[in-house]
């Protein structure tokens, strides 16, 4: 969080574990991580680091089989202590979720403006002229063509963008104070990829909501993000201003991310891949999850996974050369 803002979500020590007749497995493993008010916080990670699972776990959306423990404060509220029902009425309304894929999250049966509709009609008293008015603006403010002729259609019957601006158009109706992006352009070609990061911007600056950003793609998130928290494994191995991490980054896992970047002149070049692979949740990892990947790895990170090292007092990492290579 930057250190100048209000504090409006904080994770401390976030453990996630899913029970399965083979054993129980833990998926994010004592993170812990803030947003302020207004602010857009960057979680970075190839897909399997855990971002998915934590962003359920704020939503309290989370798989029967799974348990998780620590804290989530959001307004001084902690929502891991939520039951079902007290949970149904912070979701959508102050707390918000995009989804990837915006063809499988949407009802194909329901048309659209009524989906936009439904969280109006669970969250505020509004009769039914003013909750279709009320979609009508949401859908002009998402840059959605003609929103009366858009309302009667289905989803199959919109192009990937206009679809995603519906997902935009669900999640900020009830104007909720966080929203968690998850991957929302990853489908998209990269024309509409900016104008769908445009328009977060545009919420983030208009409505005053605080924005998750969930991506594999550290370039998209420097586009958007003022903090980044990296995740590797269930861990957050580096934080810090998004600045810090492209122009000084500390962990060799980091650096990967940012060299796997596509460039402008990389067409018709092989891009760069970290090599090796994410562990699997099942894989026990006596040391740093990252040694078997990483080009700096001495001895002692095959049996000791390091603390945070502070590179700076906004910036910290977790590997024991951090600042140093
Ligand atoms: Fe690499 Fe060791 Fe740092 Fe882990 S602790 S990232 S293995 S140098």
């Amino acid at each position: 969080m930057n250190c100048e803002s209000e504090s409006l979500l904080e994770i401390k020590d976030l453990k996630i574990a899913f029970k399965t007749p083979e054993g129980i497995f833990h998926a994010v493993k004592g993170i812990s991580l803030e947003v302020g008010k207004r602010e857009i916080v960057g979680i970075v990670g190839e897909s399997g680091c855990g971002k998915t699972v934590t962003a359920l776990s704020i939503m309290h959306i989370l798989p029967d089989n799974s348990v998780a423990t620590g804290s989530i404060d959001f307004s001084g509220i902690d929502l891991l202590s939520l039951k079902e029902n007290e949970t149904r009425e912070t979701r959508g309304r102050d707390i918000s979720m995009i989804f990837q894929d915006s063809l499988s999250s949407l009802n194909p049966l329901m048309k659209v403006g009524r989906q936009i509709e439904e969280n109006l009609m669970m969250h505020t008293s509004l009769d039914s002229r003013n909750r279709f008015l009320e979609v009508l603006d949401i859908m002009h403010k998402v840059g959605l063509p003609d929103p009366e002729q858009t309302y009667k259609k289905y989803p199959h019957e919109l192009s990937g963008g206009m679809r995603q601006r519906i997902a935009i158009a669900i999640a900020i109706v009830c104007n909720p104070d966080l929203i968690i992006a998850d991957e929302p352009t990853t489908a998209l070609d990269v024309t509409v990829q900016a104008q769908i990061l445009e328009l977060l911007r545009k919420i983030n600056r208009e409505s005053n909501s605080s924005i998750i950003f969930i991506s594999h793609n550290l370039g998209v998130v420097r586009e958007i993000c003022s903090i980044v928290y990296v995740m590797y494994a269930g861990h957050i191995v580096e934080k810090g201003p998004v600045n810090k991490l492209f122009t000084d980054p500390a962990h060799p896992y980091t650096m990967g991310l940012i060299k796997a970047i596509p460039k402008r002149d990389s067409k018709g070049k092989e891009l760069f891949d970290i090599r090796g692979r994410v562990p699997s949740i099942a894989d026990s990892i006596p040391g740093c999850p990252f040694e078997p990947r990483c080009d700096y790895a001495v001895e002692r990170c095959k049996k000791e996974f390091p603390g945070f090292k502070k590179i700076a007092n906004d910036h910290e990492a977790r590997c024991f050369l951090a600042g140093d290579i």
